[in-house]
């Protein structure tokens, strides 16, 4: 098998409800903190959402006492909660939640400390 260097495919979308001055402030932000992990070769492709808070606890309902992001490792689809980017979550933060939530997706495992473990290498 011929082995093939590849770029992420990064999108981040706002959902449907997320005000739009919310997304203008915060899209950008996710896009940039999420393109600083090196996910390259690991994640093809990976979709981003910033939700409001009604969609994402409607998203996210398996994880409840989680107010922060959650992903589905089966679509590579992360879904960040924007009232909690919006309480001034540090860039610090936000790439280590962003990591870990690549760390799911990477490792295709729902455990913490495996999301924990691969995120860190990033
Ligand atoms: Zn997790």
């Amino acid at each position: 098998m011929t082995s093939i260097a590849f770029a992420i495919l990064l999108t981040v979308l706002p959902s449907m409800n997320l005000d739009r001055e919310t997304a203008k402030t915060q899209i950008p932000r996710v896009e940039r903190i999420a393109r600083s992990l090196h996910t390259d070769s690991k994640l093809a492709n990976w979709t981003i959402i910033v939700l409001d808070l009604g969609e994402f606890q409607q998203a996210c309902p398996y994880e409840v006492d989680k107010f922060e992001a959650c992903s589905d490792p089966k679509t590579d689809v992360t879904r960040v909660n924007a009232d909690w980017l919006m309480w001034g979550v540090s860039d610090k933060k936000l790439r280590h939640v962003l990591a870990h939530e690549a760390g799911h997706l990477i490792s295709g495992s729902a455990d913490e400390d495996v999301a924990d473990r691969t995120g860190a290498t990033l």
